[in-house]
């Protein structure tokens, strides 16, 4: 099963993608992960990547389609694949619809999780994660058992720079002028599903994992 992950930034699509991959056994391909790991491991992906995301910018294009097109070779890939956050504009999708196309691949699903701004700065200004695992918290809507720790593996959790409240309000105003032709791509071809991501987590996922059995 290849799925598309769609959201705004806090809408939930790692939350969701967590559980998703989980129960369908595929992996789970982040390009916001991704970066993070090429920030943090200084590498000159993650270099070049770092000044887009401090300010809450998008990374351009082709630097995003390039890591996507190689991670979708691999080969754990053939058994299908969860992307979240990808792709973000309408150049990227195209690009994507390409790569499979080569592939002799399709895209199967796409969800569409939407939940409204003012929600959303609530939530990413709330987030905290695991360095380990990557699973997200929230303070309130989804705390740990113990403050600051995960639950899984004991990983301190932290807070993303690009979550603290002066980057948020832009990386949001970025993302929605993005999000628009992006989902009338996706809607054209049919395969668009939108999800109420204002609900509770376990809500939203019997909804996405219903859709997907469809
Ligand atoms: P969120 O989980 O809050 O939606 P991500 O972790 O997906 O955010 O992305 C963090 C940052 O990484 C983005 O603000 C952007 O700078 C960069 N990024 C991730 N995915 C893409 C993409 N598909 N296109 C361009 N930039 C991206
Ligand atoms: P994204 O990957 O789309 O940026 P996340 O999955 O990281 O979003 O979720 C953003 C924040 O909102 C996290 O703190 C998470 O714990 C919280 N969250 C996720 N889903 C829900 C939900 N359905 N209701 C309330 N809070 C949620």
């Amino acid at each position: 099963m290849n799925i598309i992950l769609m959201g705004l930034p806090g809408a939930g699509k790692g939350t969701q993608a967590e559980r998703i991959v989980k129960e369908f056994d595929i992996p789970h391909i982040s390009t916001g992960d991704m970066f993070r790991a090429a920030v943090k491991n200084e590498t000159p992906l993650g270099l070049e990547a770092k000044s887009y995301m401090d300010k809450g910018l998008l990374v351009p294009d082709e630097i995003v389609i390039g890591i996507v097109r190689e991670r979708l070779a691999m080969d754990d890939c053939a058994k299908g694949f969860l992307l979240d956050g990808f792709p973000r504009t309408v150049p990227q999708a195209e690009a994507l619809t390409a790569t499979l196309k080569e592939l002799g691949r399709e895209i199967d699903h796409v969800i569409n999780i939407n939940v409204r701004r003012e929600f959303l700065i609530e939530r990413l200004t709330g987030r905290w994660i695991c360095p380990i695992c990557g699973a997200s918290y929230h303070t309130l809507f989804n705390p740990p058992k113990e403050a600051g720790v995960c639950d899984k593996d004991g990983g301190k959790l932290f807070q993303r720079d690009d979550d603290k409240p002066e980057v948020v309000a832009q990386r949001l105003d970025v993302n929605i002028a993005q999000a628009q032709p992006l989902i009338d791509y996706y809607a054209e071809q049919g395969l668009l599903r939108n999800i109420n991501g204002e609900q509770d987590i376990q809500v939203v996922f019997a909804e996405i994992t219903s859709v997907l059995r469809g």
